[in-house]
Parts: structure tokens; sequence; C-alpha cells
């Protein structure tokens, strides 16, 4: 994940959630993607660390394990630069020029420099990123698709010259949904309508209480739709089916009206987000922790990459001792 701060609600049920789940089940890796940030922020990188400490702290609380998944960061492993530099030679420039989001971000992403050299080249850092661990698996949504498919193609012609190296990785896509902001638009940090994992109960319940319900119901008296608000089916996401029953025929019947619903769903939030709030005031008040965790994390990631380091060197017949 590259550093942009503070992660939402949004993050966490696409995201991290799953991570937290795969840690018991994979030997994970999770970094800091900030050399990824450079590619497109390398004007303003005053931001890049004061980031990197609040996502890996909102890591932390979301329940990532540092006894069980490596978390680390990127600059910190400059292994990833060495891989890159090699897989750089096997990638035809065609195959980086023909990635769909290349195009796609190039023309959508008008005030950012996106004209340089390394912004084109980034999904080879990817597959560095990606094979530095020998990964088997990548879990990443379906948006990504197109990135693990070039690091499979990158891999097949490495291990083509240089023998069989690297393993080819593969997409762990997982069902995820895709969490409306306070907006009714996808919750994203570019559309400032998000939920913090980091806001306070009254914060949570200022924004709840900005989001639009069921157009058509101008009346407290108004039977209200609860399948066209965006409130009502939020709050169905985070409480138990029948309590989202009740409430939604307590809407229909007008029994309730749109604030008791908003009032619900700040609750139903709070609650859901009570053992991530305890972890984060842990680790926001003990920032120390936070840093002898990335730090034992860089440790671990560079001897790992430096064992496949020396078989890289080996095998393309560059190493010298
Ligand atoms: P943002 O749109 O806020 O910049 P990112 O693009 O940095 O978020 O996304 C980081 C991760 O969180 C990705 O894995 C992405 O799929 C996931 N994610 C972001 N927004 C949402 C959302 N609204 N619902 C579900 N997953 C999301």
């Amino acid at each position: 994940m590259r550093p942009t701060g503070r992660l939402h609600l949004g993050n966490y049920e696409g995201a991290l959630k799953n991570w937290v789940k795969l840690q018991d089940s994979y030997q994970s890796f999770h970094f800091v993607a900030d050399w990824h940030a450079l590619t497109s922020d390398y004007a303003d990188t005053s931001k890049i660390n004061e980031n990197t400490m609040a996502m890996v702290t909102d890591w932390l609380a979301a329940g990532l394990d540092p006894n069980k998944a490596t978390i680390f960061v990127q600059s910190l492993v400059p292994e990833h630069a060495e891989l890159h530099i090699y897989f750089s030679n096997v990638t035809p420039l065609g195959w980086l020029e023909r990635v769909p989001t290349y195009k796609e971000q190039r023309e959508n992403i008008t005030n950012k420099d996106l004209d340089n050299y390394a912004f084109l080249g980034y999904p080879v850092l990817q597959a560095a990123d990606i094979c530095m661990y020998k990964a088997d698996y990548v879990p990443v949504g379906k948006d990504q698709a197109a990135h693990v498919e070039l690091t499979r193609e990158i891999v097949r012609r490495f291990n083509n010259f240089y023998g069989d190296v690297f393993p080819e990785p593969e997409a762990l896509h997982t069902e995820v949904l895709t969490l409306v902001g306070t907006d009714g638009r996808k919750m994203s940090k570019s559309y400032n309508n998000t939920i913090e994992l980091a806001d306070a109960p009254d914060v949570i319940r200022a924004k709840v209480r900005q989001m639009i319900t069921d157009r058509t119901r101008v009346k407290r008296a108004d039977p209200g739709h609860p399948e066209d608000c965006d409130v009502c089916r939020m709050h169905r996401l985070f409480v138990p089916v029948a309590v989202a029953d009740k409430f939604d025929d307590d809407c229909r019947s007008a029994r309730i009206g749109c604030v008791d619903r908003k009032n619900a769903l700040a609750d139903a939030l709070i609650e859901y987000l009570a053992p991530v709030t305890e972890r984060l005031n842990h680790y926001r008040e003990n920032q120390d922790e936070v840093r002898d965790i990335l730090m034992e994390g860089v440790k671990r990631a560079r001897e790992e990459a430096g064992r496949v380091m020396s078989e890289v060197r080996k095998a393309m017949k560059i190493a010298w001792f």
C-alpha cells in the first residue's frame, strides 16, 4: 500500500480485513510502498514519513500482527531496487505501455507529472516487490490483475534467460464489497467522503448525520424506501440481518425517521470499530513501538531478500563472492 496517510473504513473492508485473515494461513509480507509514492509525488515528499507512520499504525490497529506477518518499509530494503534493475532488462517497453492503468491514469490524473520514466516502470518495481520474497500469491483487488499478470510474464522471461529462480505468482482475489462513502460515491480519500479508522465517535456521528437518505421521504410521516437509502444499506452491512430487517420495516411504516436510522448506523459503526479503536489508541500513544515493529520487519525482510538476491546474482553469473 502506498503511504497516503490515515486509512478509512473502505480500506479496512476492502483490503486490511482480508490481510488479517490471511496472516493465519500464509507467511505474509506487507510493506509501505514509499518508492511507489515517489513515482507520482516526487515533487513533494514532505508527507511520506508521517503518512508511513500513520498507515502502519492503522494496519496494526486493524489487527495485522507483527508476530505473524512481516511489516516493513520498501525504501529500507534496497534489494528491491537491485531486482528492479535486473527485471528492467527483460521487460519490453511495449508490455508497460499496454498496462491498462498506465494509459488510464495518464489521461485522468492531470495535477501530477506522470510523464516520467519511473511512472512507466512502476509495474516492474511491483514485480520486483512481489518476487523479492518468491511470493506464490498476491492478495489484491481485481483492478490489480493486469499487474500480477505482467509480473508472471517478467518471471517467465527472467527464468527463461537465467534458470528457474522465481515461482510465477498468482493474484489471490477475494470477494470484497466496495464501500460507499458519506456522499454516496465510492468511499475514497480523493473524494473526501471517508470514515477513517481513527475518527473519534463524535466525528463518526457528525459524518453519518451528513449522509443522504431516501430522497422521496420528505416528511417524517412519509413511508421510507430503505432499498434507496445509503444510510439503510450501510447499516445493513454492520448489524445482524434480523436487526436490519426490523429497522427496514420500521422505516417503511414510518415508525422511525431518518435521524433514528442515522443514529443506529453511527452506533453500529462505533461498536464495529471498537476493537480497532482500542488497538489504535494503544499504538498512537506508543509510536516507538510501531517504529520498532517496522525495524524488526525490515530486518526480517532483508534477511529473506538477501538470500534471494544471492541466488539471483549466481543465476545471472554476476556473483563475485
Ligand atoms: P483510496 O481510494 O482512498 O485512495 P486506495 O486506492 O489507496 O484508496 O486503496 C487501498 C486499498 O483499499 C485497495 O486495496 C482498495 O481496493 C481498497 N479500497 C479503497 N477504497 C475502498 C472502498 N470504498 N471499498 C472497498 N475497498 C476499498
